[in-house]
């Protein structure tokens, strides 16, 4: 099967390596002819990433990956072909970026309380524009001496049911898929394969659910088969991609890797014009 289009992309907007000029370069020597970022709750990359997709010939989509929790298990859902400047997908962008604020000044509070001398503007120099994370935190601890690794700052303190441990903020898939959607766009289950959850399904559909990724580096031939069994079932789109973020060690996630077929590429459009 040739792979034309690679629909799950993360650069340097989130936590991929390569920026968009340089995924549309490598997308270009894979010869794909559709492909669509889709960074962790950011937009900041498409405008970028569809200058240079039409300046190379290659048809770009709009797209995100938003991570929810449903009855304790992580569900990611794709958005894709929505309008990036609508009101309810950049509402659903500014709470979550407020929400990682909100959940690093607590950790920072737990951390000063236990007696480590950190602060919020060391963590935001240390993310360098990127919203602050838990290895934001730890690389200030680990450069002011207290440890010697990230590793061992996670499993001393950040981790769950650590001390300076934080609560992440939690979108349900119900509000991503309805923001989504209210933009124009529509939603495709992420990897279902790495929960296993699928009698999720049923409740996901009714929420305006559209696609499930079927091709990815994470699922096998028969989890393959199941999703594109139930794509079918369902009148759902069939989505993939490789889950690329830049160099990785076994090669698994490289780009044009996963993704669509011609015949697919055709079904995926065809959604997204509507
Ligand atoms: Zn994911
Ligand atoms: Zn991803």
């Amino acid at each position: 099967m040739t792979i034309v289009a690679d629909l799950h992309i993360h650069t340097v907007a989130s936590d991929g390596l390569l920026n968009p000029a340089e995924v549309v370069e490598l997308a270009a020597q894979k010869r794909l002819k559709a492909l669509a970022v889709t960074d962790h709750d950011t937009v900041a990359a498409v405008a970028e990433i569809m200058f240079f997709g039409k300046q190379a010939g290659i048809k770009v989509f709009s797209g995100i990956e938003f991570s929810t929790e449903y009855n304790d298990s992580e569900v990611h859902i794709l958005g894709y072909c929505f309008d990036t400047r609508a009101d309810t997908i950049r509402q659903l962008i500014r709470k979550l970026q407020e929400s990682r604020f909100t959940r690093m000044e607590k950790m920072i509070a737990k951390l000063r309380s236990l007696g480590y001398s950190i602060s919020l503007d060391e963590v935001l120099r240390q993310a360098g524009g990127a919203a602050p994370g838990r290895p934001h935190a730890a690389r200030v601890l680990v450069e002011k001496g207290y440890f010697k690794t990230i590793r061992e700052v996670f499993s001393a303190l950040l981790e769950k049911g650590r001390p300076a441990y934080t609560e992440r903020f939690k979108l349900t898939p119900q509000e991503a898929i309805t923001a989504i959607r209210a933009a124009g766009g529509f939603a495709s289950w992420a990897h279902p394969g790495l929960s296993g959850k699928k009698e999720f399904l049923a409740d996901f559909i009714n929420c305006g659910l559209q696609g499930i990724e079927v091709s990815h580096p994470e699922h096998t031939a028969a989890q393959e088969g199941l999703y594109r069994s139930l794509c079918k079932r369902y009148g759902l789109v069939v989505t993939g991609g490789s889950d690329f973020h830049g160099q990785n060690e076994n090669n698994s996630h490289d780009l044009a890797l996963h993704g669509l077929n011609e015949q697919e590429l055709d079904a995926f459009s065809r959604l997204c014009r509507r």
